[in-house]
């Protein structure tokens, strides 16, 4: 049920299974986007309690450790454990994501289950990772081991906190390693409380270890950490690009990230209007637009332009926008004054551009980040908001003519995370399926992520793949043992 009374019960760091203040003593206020107060102050890790939580991660991964020497299975165990004090907590971890990041209860509530979906396909890889016989003919035959690369860092952004914690832990702790992560200094609390709940499952100490702080402090001393083996990102190309060279600077530490985006949705002719508005709503709407894969522009076929930007405008119209504890609230706040600031400019720029305002335009309201749910028509590839990511719920929607000319459109960007196509047509589904350079490809539905399958980026848009087998290959290096046959 949504309590936005909600209290958070821990605001330490989570290091070696204890929680603890941080060296310097220092704290940051976390806020509540919809009205700007103070939730909690959090302790703010830096550099110290980074190495803090290195240490205790080494000993954890020490190779006669609990965690090393454990029966694979056990720790498939604990991570079940796990999500069944999720559930448990379920009620409480939603309210709290709800009024720290500002999503509606509902979705922050789905997010618990996504996560616990997450963790529990990885919990069936503990046992199934290994390697290949490979016999070269030669009197040599050699044999591939998988090893966790050992400790690793996770970077994780303010988005989807939960889900992405998840996406981040689940692979990892398949895989056997252990884990200092920082969540956003934005969005700190349902890691801290999940930490809690891996102690109450048995994890060991230090095997997971959560560190809130911010970027350029404890973010940057997990990228440049001599000790981290691996460090996986999820946030904005600028920072993914510091972080991949802190990595390189350091240790050449093994890399993932998952950045921005500027998705494309194609819509065919052939499609009913009404089911392609929906999709290409959600697509874009979905999470007030704060997420990496969203819809962001929208193509449409110039035979059905017009009824589906009138359409379109009226269905943005008519999301609710207020409280995320009201039921029939669909969109909250933006995060942060940065982002509200940020998405208002990109506004500013469609207007000033020559874009058609359809509707919104705005701020909602004259307290917390809500903004108005807004639809561009008349977009062109070279303005900035055709361009650049917004992060917001804008909607910017362009006419296109045939699907060659569409597929060079949609190809022109330095991103290339997802891409949707909405057609009845096989051949044009499959088509622009093969030409398209995105990791995710949505043919009739958007934001389709199932843990049992890859998500990343093509180009500038990331580095390596999450979820799946790939997301677990990811924290795992191979060895070759060979031996002579005499
Ligand atoms: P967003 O635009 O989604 O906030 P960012 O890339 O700014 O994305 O932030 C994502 C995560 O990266 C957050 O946890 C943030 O604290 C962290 N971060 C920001 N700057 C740095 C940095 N210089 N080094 C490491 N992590 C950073």
């Amino acid at each position: 049920m949504a309590n936005p009374n909600v209290q958070p019960k821990y605001n330490q760091l989570f290091i070696n299974n204890e929680f603890v203040d941080a060296v310097s003593g220092k704290t940051f206020e976390t806020l509540n986007p919809a009205n700007h107060k103070v939730i909690a102050k959090v302790a703010e890790g830096d550099k110290a309690d980074i190495d803090k939580a290195v240490v205790a991660a080494k000993k954890a991964f020490a190779r006669d450790s609990e965690w090393r020497t454990m029966y694979p299975g056990s720790r498939g165990e604990l991570m079940l454990k796990l999500c069944a004090l999720m559930e448990r907590d379920r009620n409480h971890l939603a309210n709290l994501e709800s009024l720290d990041n500002g999503k509606p209860y509902t979705e922050a509530d789905l997010d618990v289950t996504y996560a616990q979906a997450t963790l529990q396909y990885y919990s069936g890889w503990v046992d199934k990772v290994y390697g290949e016989t490979i016999n070269a003919g030669t009197g040599l035959n050699s044999v591939t081991r998988k090893e966790p690369v050992g400790v690793v860092g996770q970077i994780i952004p303010w988005n989807y906190p939960i889900l992405m914690l998840a996406w981040k832990w689940g692979p990892a702790l398949a895989a056997g390693c252990t884990i200092v992560m920082k969540p956003a200094e934005q969005t700190p609390l349902t890691a801290l409380h999940l930490a809690a709940l891996t102690k109450e499952a048995g994890f060991p100490a230090g095997v997971i270890n959560v560190v809130p702080g911010f970027g350029p402090t404890a973010g940057a001393a997990i990228s440049e950490h001599p000790e981290i083996k691996k460090v996986a990102f999820t946030g904005s190309v600028p920072i993914g690009r510091i972080i991949m060279e802190a990595a390189a600077k350091s240790n050449l530490k093994r890399v993932t990230l998952e950045l921005g985006g500027k998705s494309p949705v194609v819509v065919c002719e052939d499609f009913d209007v009404d089911s392609a508005v929906d999709i290409a709503h959600d697509a874009l709407f979905s999470n007030h637009g704060q997420s990496c894969c969203a819809g962001s522009r929208t193509y449409v076929h110039e035979k059905i332009y017009d009824q589906f930007v009138a359409k379109a405008a009226a269905k943005a119209k008519a999301r609710k926008v207020g409280c995320p504890f009201a039921a029939e609230t669909l969109q909250g706040p933006q995060i942060d004054d940065e982002m509200f600031n940020k998405v208002l400019g990109y506004i500013e720029s469609g207007k000033q551009q020559g874009a058609k305002l359809e509707c919104g335009g705005k701020r909602h309201g004259d307290t917390g980040y809500f903004i108005e749910p807004t639809v561009f028509s008349n977009v062109q590839d070279n303005m900035k908001i055709a361009q650049e990511e917004i992060f917001g719920p804008v909607q910017s929607i362009f006419k296109f003519t045939n699907l060659e000319e569409m597929i060079e459109r949609a190809n022109n960007t330095n991103y290339g995370l997802a891409a949707a196509i909405i057609t009845n047509d096989l051949n044009k589904a499959m088509k622009f399926s093969d030409a398209v350079e995105a990791g995710s490809v949505w043919v009739n539905c958007y934001d389709a992520v199932i843990p049992q399958a890859p998500f990343g980026g093509y180009k500038q848009s990331g580095i390596g793949r999450e979820l799946g087998k790939d997301g677990v290959l990811s924290y795992l290096e191979t060895k070759t043992v060979t031996m002579k046959i005499q």
